[in-house]
């Protein structure tokens, strides 16, 4: 953590009041029906956090149970102890024995329009079969397997696969480069490789297999490479290395055993975003990671049998994990995979895919809301969205303007929305709202989930008083925390339980107001120092948002002699909105009414895009740096998504 935040204090300058409720008739059919159950529950949990887990954990298949429910030594905990489990098993064979056996766990549909359905027993027999291609290639135990395919049905087989044998998946995205896919593969040094030929985006067949065979020329843990055949494209396969899966799937027993793991087996290795600063290869373990993904996505999502539940999110993010692979299957929940870009081959694929597979929950990201509010209202209202009953968000702080969009036009007011707060490492969703039971405050991620103790302190551990700006942090251990930094034990200590005594230090800056509710105020990195005062970038960004031509904006400060430093605001405009000077000094304006003339950005600059992760988040430390006058970005940057985005505004720069 850089020196200057050492004291944070950061201010907060948002004035957001609104409060929003679910209907009576939403809260009384759901599973967390009021607040006064949530307060029920959480002091439950705090009361005997070993009754509350264990209760929940009963819900689960065990092979065997376990001795104890947590031993929590900081920073390592163990959870589930002694026990043994399969979360393939959990997410399928317990379902199939059931009348959920005929029940859609997954409608797909690709790029193209093709679709498919996959009851849980037609998912469980691919998950068998392609779990006995992997024995057969050799994977064993306890094997790292990378996986670099499309959103599809055989992505989740592949994880469920592996899972099921064992073996540790370490998803890598596929969109990312051969040199990306090399680094994550060697740093697992996982034995196999399992990819598709191709995936479709924005009409283009991308050619991962090339992207795999380029990445393997360095190396040489891998000995095999599992093709799945989606696009058809040309292929190179290498002999003795390279098989097809539907050749060898085509020869597999349906019958492949759930290997018993214990509760703290590894289950995979997730690299973080790179928004902060080199990817981190997060570990998550069996048992925890099982309950915690079953938990909180039943009472986060209000999960119902009858529900279409769509998770926008890739399989290759955290949100892809839990809140699509496992989370969902666990609880027997029918979804929506889809395999392309949601605004292709219009603005209106993403309401199209809900009108027709009648979503009822859909769980998206801010980038996205911003961008389709950017593409005008006319695109949602085209479309009959009566089936959505609740709204999802992840990813970064949801500008309250976004949220309100989001609510009204979306939702027709009728959906709550879950603002989910939580990380790569937290396994699962911390703080967010449940949705029959708390009133929502645009912009607010509202309130831990039972079981959950996260607090906002300063540098010394010591509470920060209400509304006060500090660090986040989560005081007691919870299942789906992570283990590890993927062989790296050092950074593990170093980045999150080395700043702040006695505690999980998120990188989070947030404040709590007077009713105990959490606004996250950006990451601690980015917080500017402006005349003494310490802001958190969020706030003054949802300032600009809510300005009428504005779609994003991100907040970047360079030093400045009098002030400490200056504020510069890179923003992007809606459509029929022009960027010049009068704009600008209406915007200053703005977000002086808005907040106050200390947030006042000193320049305004206009950007066609912003940089972003893959995963869709904004980059502040690269725009740190051009604010800066650096032509050459430091850092990582093996997660930007689009390397003209920054180069646009580097050319802006020399203007
Ligand atoms: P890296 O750790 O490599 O810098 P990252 O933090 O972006 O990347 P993720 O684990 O994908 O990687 O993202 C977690 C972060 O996303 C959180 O720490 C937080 O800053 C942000 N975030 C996620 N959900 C929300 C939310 N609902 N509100 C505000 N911020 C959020
Ligand atoms: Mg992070």
């Amino acid at each position: 953590m850089a020196k200057q935040q050492e004291n944070m204090g950061m201010d907060s300058v948002l004035k957001e009041k609104r409060i929003f409720k679910a209907s009576v008739q939403f809260s009384k059919k759901s599973h967390v029906p009021s607040m006064v159950a949530y307060d029920k529950m959480y002091k439950a949990a705090e009361k005997s956090p070993d009754k509350f887990w264990g209760d929940i954990a009963k819900n689960f298949f065990w092979f065997k149970t376990w001795k104890k429910v947590v031993n929590w030594k900081n920073p390592d905990a163990q959870w589930f102890i002694g026990a043994q489990t399969n979360i393939c098993y959990n997410a399928l064979d317990v379902h199939v024995g059931t009348w959920r056996a005929n029940k859609a766990a997954i409608i797909f549909e690709g790029e193209h329009g093709d679709q498919a359905v996959y009851t849980y027993s037609q998912l469980h027999r691919e998950v068998c079969k392609f779990a006995n291609v992997l024995k057969r290639r050799g994977i064993e135990k306890g094997d790292r397997v990378a996986i670099y395919m499309g959103m599809s049905p055989q992505l989740m087989i592949a994880l469920l696969a592996c899972a099921r044998v064992g073996a540790v998946h370490s998803v890598v995205f596929g969109g990312f480069s051969s040199t990306a896919l090399a680094d994550r593969i060697n740093d697992a040094k996982a034995k196999a490789v399992i990819c598709s030929d191709g995936v479709s985006r924005r009409g283009n067949v991308i050619d991962l297999k090339k992207v795999v065979d380029d990445a393997l020329v360095n190396c040489p843990s891998v000995l095999n490479v599992i093709v799945f055949q989606r696009s058809n494209n040309a292929v190179s396969m290498v002999e003795g290395r390279d098989h097809w899966w539907h050749e060898l799937a085509a020869l597999a027993s349906v019958d492949c055993p759930a290997e018993k793991m214990s509760s703290e087996d590894p289950l995979f290795i997730l690299y973080t975003s790179g928004s902060t600063g080199k990817p981190k290869g997060i570990m998550h373990t069996t048992g925890g990671y099982m309950v915690y993904a079953g938990y909180s996505h039943k009472h986060v999502f209000d999960i119902k049998d009858e529900d279409v539940y769509w998770c926008t999110a890739d399989v290759g993010w955290i949100t892809g994990h839990t809140y699509v692979t496992y989370g969902p299957l666990l609880n027997g929940a029918t979804q929506v995979i889809y395999e392309g870009a949601v605004n292709y081959p219009d603005w209106g694929r993403i309401w199209d895919i809900i009108e027709r597979h009648k979503v009822t929950i859909l769980y998206t990201a801010p980038t996205a809301i911003r961008s389709f509010i950017r593409a005008g209202d006319e695109w949602v209202n085209k479309h009959n969205l009566s089936t959505l009953r609740l709204l999802g968000t992840v990813g970064e702080p949801i500008n309250p303007e976004a949220w309100i969009w989001y609510y009204n036009v979306v939702g027709k007011k009728k959906c709550p929305i879950v603002d989910t707060w939580w990380q790569t490492e937290t396994g699962g969703i911390m703080i967010s709202p449940l949705p029959g039971a708390t009133p929502m405050k645009p912009g607010s991620a509202t309130k831990p989930l039972p079981g959950i103790s996260v607090s906002i302190v300063k540098k010394d551990g010591s509470p920060c008083k209400a509304n006060e700006g500090g660090f986040l942090v989560i005081t007691k251990p919870w299942p789906s925390m992570l283990r590890d930094v993927y062989g790296d034990r050092d950074r593990f200590v170093k980045t999150y339980w080395s700043d702040i005594p006695g505690a999980y230090f998120t990188g989070d800056g947030a404040r709590r107001d007077k009713e105990g509710y959490v606004w996250i105020m950006g990451r601690v990195d980015d917080v500017v120092n402006i005349s003494g005062h310490r802001l958190g970038t969020s706030e003054i960004e949802s300032a600009l948002v809510s300005h009428e031509a504005v779609a994003e904006a991100a907040i970047a400060s360079r030093p400045d002699e009098i002030k400490g430093n200056s504020l510069v605001a890179f923003v992007t405009l809606k459509s029929g909105y022009h960027g010049d000077s009068d704009l600008k000094h209406e915007l200053q304006n703005h977000v002086v009414k808005e907040i106050g003339s200390i947030a006042r950005p000193d320049e305004i600059r206009f950007a066609e895009a912003l940089p972003k992760t893959r995963s869709g988040k904004i980059m502040r430390r690269l725009l740190r740096e051009i604010a800066n006058g650096n032509m050459n970005v430091s850092g990582d940057t093996s997660t930007l998504e689009d390397f003209s985005a920054l180069e646009k505004l580097r050319v802006h720069d020399d203007e």
